[in-house]
């Protein structure tokens, strides 16, 4: 009730004759409280999110989002980004604003010669995926198919090509931005290298990038899946686990986790509703030598469950999309870590066994190999030394089960964070206050602040991470 009266005082206060102005400058729908669709329109990923914008934009092209951008601005309203909607912050809308909603622009375009996409900011990994096998090409990008390129590559980018073709912001050759002024420019290493050099990794600080161009890398089938163990040997093998990626080849990237099995195929069914621990695998080199490169994790125990081999790789990307549907609660915590110590196995191995419900994990994701040699100060994402980024994800259906869940989280969270190398993954960050994105960028901060004070002096793009400008 709350909510629908805040909303009606903000309708009410709108200027009718700039909406209509508005509404005849865009070619996508102008969706306001009353519409049929508004109640669909306004949910994001996170199911915890109830937000009421007073319009929600679904722009066309770049004419609608200069359009948006530019009511906002002159009538005093706040501005929600909607890339792909994933981030758990639930920034992607906002109380009694304008949402900026790309999610109609999915335009992609491939260009095998060059090896490059480009693709519109409302793209998610399935829809850019998609694109580029039909060539044999891959860009990096996450490990969810649903998850927008957007949000995703503007905060880093992890996912299972980190190791071999580093981040996907690594791997952004530019990125057309509507700015805070109306202003339409193309950000590259040539063209505005300030922006581009925030905007890899500065997440949606600096404008609304409509477009966005990757490097393409040649990756069809790879070797790939999950091997699951029994709690029992949790200890062990999240040892084996910090030995091998020591020694791993770049061509390994494999991710670490505690999971509840869904009871579903293809696990087996005396596997179902099992905690386990395990490691997801991606092996990009040639497929003669995978076997011998997982040989190790396999003498290990054997495996309760070993599902590696060969992949086209949109399947290794969505295998997962399954366990993390549109609607659930999620609340997350996450921290960079430069060694999985003895110590910090033992908080993971008193915590992650807990899991409270099926949809929950805790993943440890290596972000080494290439994205480690990206020096600090070349891109906004500070924490190229670190090795891995844990996140403690608690996914559930049921508000009921909030507390447990987030109980489990912040303890889970507080026993590790010791062994943290300060900040944390933007991606992952919940409303954690201003300290802790200052951390998060660490010595690049001040950098990114003069940045913001250039292009959005006025903070017209806060519904972020924000960072606050500066001259
Ligand atoms: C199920 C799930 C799986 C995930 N897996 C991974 C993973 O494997 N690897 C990983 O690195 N992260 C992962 N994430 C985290 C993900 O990177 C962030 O949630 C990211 O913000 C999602 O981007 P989006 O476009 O989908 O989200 P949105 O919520 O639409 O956008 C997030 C924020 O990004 C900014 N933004 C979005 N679009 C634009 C734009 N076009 N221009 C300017 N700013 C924009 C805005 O500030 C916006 O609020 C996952 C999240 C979920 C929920």
């Amino acid at each position: 009730m709350d909510a629908m009266m805040r909303d009606t005082t903000r309708s009410s206060a709108l200027d009718e004759g700039a909406v209509a102005t508005f509404r005849a400058r865009l070619r996508g729908a102008l969706i306001r409280p009353d519409d049929p669709g508004y109640d669909q329109a306004r949910k994001v990923w996170n199911g915890m999110i109830d937000r009421r914008p007073a319009l929600i934009a679904r722009c066309a092209g770049v004419a609608d989002v200069i359009a948006a951008v530019g009511f906002a601005r002159e009538q005093g309203l706040p501005i929600a980004i909607r890339g792909g909607s994933h981030n758990v912050t639930g920034h992607a809308v906002c109380d009694g604003g304008v949402v900026v909603d790309l999610s109609g622009m999915k335009g992609i375009r491939v260009d095998p010669e060059r090896r490059t996409v480009r693709a519109e900011g409302g793209c998610t990994w399935g829809d850019l995926d998609h694109a580029t096998h039909a060539f044999g090409l891959a860009a990096p990008g996450g490990i969810i198919s649903t998850t927008g390129i957007a949000g995703l590559t503007l905060g880093g980018g992890i996912g299972h090509l980190t190791r071999k073709y580093g981040l996907s912001c690594d791997n952004l050759i530019s990125a057309d931005v509507v700015l805070a002024d109306g202003r339409f420019v193309t950000a590259s290493a040539e063209t505005e290298p300030d922006l581009f050099w925030a905007l890899r990794g500065g997440g949606g600080n600096f404008g609304v990038v409509t477009s966005f161009e990757f490097k393409l890398h040649s990756v069809s089938t790879v070797m790939g899946g999950p091997f699951l163990w029994p709690l029992a040997q949790a200890r062990e093998v999240l040892r084996l686990y910090r030995n091998f990626m020591n020694s791993a080849p770049d061509d390994f990237n494999g991710f670490f986790a505690f999971l509840k099995v869904p009871p579903g195929p293809p696990f087996p069914v005396e596997l179902h509703n099992t905690t386990m621990c395990g490691v997801v695998a991606a092996y990009t080199g040639p497929h003669a030598k995978a076997d011998e490169v997982v040989a190790p994790l396999r003498r290990f125990g054997p495996p309760a469950l070993d599902h590696f081999g060969p992949l086209p790789f949109p399947v290794l990307q969505s295998i997962f999309d399954p366990l993390v549907p549109e609607g659930l609660q999620n609340y997350w915590k996450a921290d960079f870590v430069n060694e999985l110590s003895d110590e910090a196995i033992e908080a993971h191995l008193k915590y992650g066994p807990k899991i409270p419900t099926v949809n929950s994990a805790v993943h440890i994701y290596p972000v080494s190999g290439a994205a480690n040699r990206v020096p600090k100060n070349d891109t906004a994402y500070f924490y190229r030394d670190a090795k891995y980024v844990h996140v403690l994800a608690a996914m559930y259906p049921d508000p009921a089960d909030t507390a447990k869940n987030v109980a489990w989280v912040r303890d889970y969270w507080s026993a590790l964070h010791p062994y943290a190398s300060g900040g944390a993954y933007v991606n992952f960050l919940m409303e954690e206050g201003d300290e802790r994105i200052r951390e998060t960028f660490g010595g690049n901060y001040e950098r990114l602040a003069r940045i913001k004070g250039r292009y959005d002096p006025t903070n017209l793009f806060r519904l972020n991470q924000n960072i606050r400008p500066s001259s």
